[in-house]
């Protein structure tokens, strides 16, 4: 698919996500003026980032990891040599949950399935997660149930599923924020945002 098709498509997603009445998440965000966050980067990209719901910042401006986390993100970007632009940016649930709860379940299986039509038209070869509970839900979509395991056994670790358009290799990762009151998790990140990078090189040979 072609990458003005690929944004035609993605503009579909957005457009169904605004008329989202159905969601929980739709009055809260209506009574604060709110934006839904799509998501955002390169419609082509070869890495997807897949964090957990937006924050105030970035429903406040529709814009996905614009507040603390995301510039927790970008340093990892600029430390492990990837660029923000090349890459695309989004969350499993797609408004804010309130005071930034965990997502429920239920704001969770209404989102996902915009999430998978979005890494269905994106095509990447590489998801990466971003906290718990959109790698929870990536491995159990993608077949990988049985691998999953608590966040601080399985980051870093490299996995493959079979997408309708191809094979996916998934990296879970600590959610950027999580390095805020843990520095050893920091660490952890610095060292896994390099593995990602040398499996993007490996991959785009
Ligand atoms: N945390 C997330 O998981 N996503 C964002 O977009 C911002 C903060």
């Amino acid at each position: 698919m072609d990458k003005a098709k690929k944004t035609e498509q993605l503009k579909h997603i957005r457009d169904e996500v605004v008329e989202l009445k159905n969601s929980p998440l739709y009055l809260y965000r209506k009574e604060n003026e709110y934006f839904p966050v799509l998501g955002e980067g390169n419609h082509d990209a070869t890495i997807i980032f897949i964090g957990e719901a937006p924050g105030e910042n970035e429903a406040k401006t529709g814009r996905p990891f614009c507040g603390t986390a995301g510039k927790i993100l970008d340093e990892l970007l600029k430390g492990a040599g990837i660029k923000r632009e090349e890459v695309y940016i989004t969350n499993i649930v797609k408004d804010r949950p309130p005071k930034n709860r965990d997502p429920e379940p239920v704001e969770i299986a209404i989102y996902a399935p915009f999430l998978e039509r979005q890494i269905n038209i994106i095509q990447p070869k590489i998801i990466a997660t971003l906290g718990r509970f959109s790698m929870e839900y990536i491995m159990k979509s993608y077949g990988l149930e049985s691998e999953l395991a608590p966040i601080g056994a399985i980051h870093g670790h490299i996995f493959e599923a079979e997408l309708p358009y191809g094979t996916v290799t998934i990296i879970p990762l600590y959610h950027p924020a999580a390095t805020i009151y843990n520095r050893a998790t920091k660490e952890d990140l610095i060292k896994d945002f390099s593995i990602l990078k040398k499996i993007t090189e490996q991959l785009i040979k």
